[in-house]
């Protein structure tokens, strides 16, 4: 198989599967006063202080969580519960961890949610964001992702940040394709962070959730105290063992492998434009995640079913829809981009330093006998 679907999950680096192993020894509860409970405790805050370390922020800032959704949901909904926040402003091309939590919230409490502007490829429009802002008065959170999933479009971070700043407004930035990615400094005017450690090839259910210190949300999840209130529950120690191997490998080689990779997805779409003149490359290149290239394929050529298609071929890629009862429909970001009635058929090839060249021209030649 070539697995080219890494923006959905990736498989673990080996230097994760070895520390999850010996974490596997590290059996006490961290609750416990005795010595081989504090092992354990010792163990979990030098992850998180390693954690801590690589996201540019305080140790007590960190809380352990069970992976984006979680981290997310926490805070939106402490948000509007325990900050009094009145107003989101956010788009409808978020994750559906945000989009399907602020529904529910907006069931239960009086809080607004408006729409930043975007263009055709979701470049958020930070003029539009300003003018949103520029309300005083109404607690305000804004909830934009770092990197979209689909198409891997990258917000201006930093753009973003400062406006929050000016305006007095929170920002939630869902990190959640990001994080291990970059070397992102969490504590440059972001308030609410989430990660998850299969997206940098750590393991499925571990996570984190970042508060910036001075933001007193509450938790989500109510029991033993565990992670100074903010998660009840006994920590998940080999999970934790994971995200923080893979965030320390993944920043590690982050130079390299954002070149390996950018090549790959520059090798892919050349190749395929050679074949294919008439595709509509839906990501754009100069302003997107090194590792996500969204491609619309002309449907009269690709048929509707070339992700099922390529599968067979042994190629593993997402596409931009979600199969219901054998029928496809849109995603809400395509339809949110107004791409739903278009004649393409997209697919998501996302990429990881695991994946080489020979594969890229492998899947071109495979995507050429499958186009009428
Ligand atoms: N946010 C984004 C942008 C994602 O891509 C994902 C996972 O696909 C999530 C949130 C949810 O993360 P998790 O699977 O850890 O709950």
């Amino acid at each position: 198989m070539i697995y080219f679907d890494n923006a959905a999950t990736t498989p673990l680096f080996p230097e994760v599967k070895t520390a999850m192993t010996e974490a596997m020894e590290i059996f006490g509860n961290p609750a416990s006063i005795h010595a081989i409970g504090r092992k354990s405790r010792i163990y979990i805050e030098d992850m998180r202080s390693k954690i801590a370390g690589l996201t540019g922020v305080k140790p007590a800032e960190i809380f352990f969580t069970s992976g984006g959704t979680e981290s997310l949901q926490t805070v939106l909904t402490s948000a509007v519960r325990d900050l009094g926040i009145e107003r989101i402003l956010t788009t409808p091309l978020e994750h559906h961890a945000v989009l399907h939590n602020l529904e529910a919230l907006q069931q239960s409490y009086p809080v607004e949610t408006e729409h930043v502007r975007f263009d055709e490829h979701g470049r958020i429009d930070t003029g539009h964001l300003e003018e949103l802002l520029h309300h005083p008065g109404r607690k305000t959170l804004v909830v934009l992702m770092h990197a979209n999933n689909e198409t891997g479009m990258l917000l201006p971070l930093n753009d973003v940040c400062s406006l929050c700043g000016v305006y007095g407004a929170l920002f939630l930035s869902d990190t959640v394709q990001t994080i291990g990615k970059y070397e992102i400094n969490l504590s440059e005017g972001i308030s609410f962070a989430g990660a998850s450690a299969h997206k940098f090839h750590g393991p499925k259910g571990a996570g984190f959730l970042y508060v910036s210190a001075g933001n007193p949300i509450q938790p989500l999840i109510l029991g033993g105290g565990q992670e100074r209130t903010m998660r009840s529950g006994t920590e998940n120690i080999i999970g934790i063992a994971g995200l923080a191997k893979a965030l320390e490998v993944a920043l590690r080689d982050k130079e390299d492998v954002q070149h390996h990779v950018n090549e790959l997805r520059l090798a892919l779409l050349g190749g395929l434009r050679q074949v294919i003149p008439d595709l509509y490359p839906l990501t754009d290149i100069s302003g997107s995640l090194y590792s996500v290239l969204n491609i619309g394929f002309p449907v009269e050529r690709a048929g509707d079913m070339l992700i099922y298609r390529l599968d067979m071929e042994g190629v593993a890629v997402s596409g931009g829809s979600a199969c219901a009862s054998g029928v496809n429909y849109p995603s809400h970001v395509l339809k949110g981009l107004g791409l739903d009635h278009t004649p393409y058929t997209f697919v998501r090839f996302s990429f990881s330093r695991f994946n080489t060249m020979e594969e890229v021209e492998h899947c071109i030649r495979i995507i050429k006998k499958l186009l009428r």
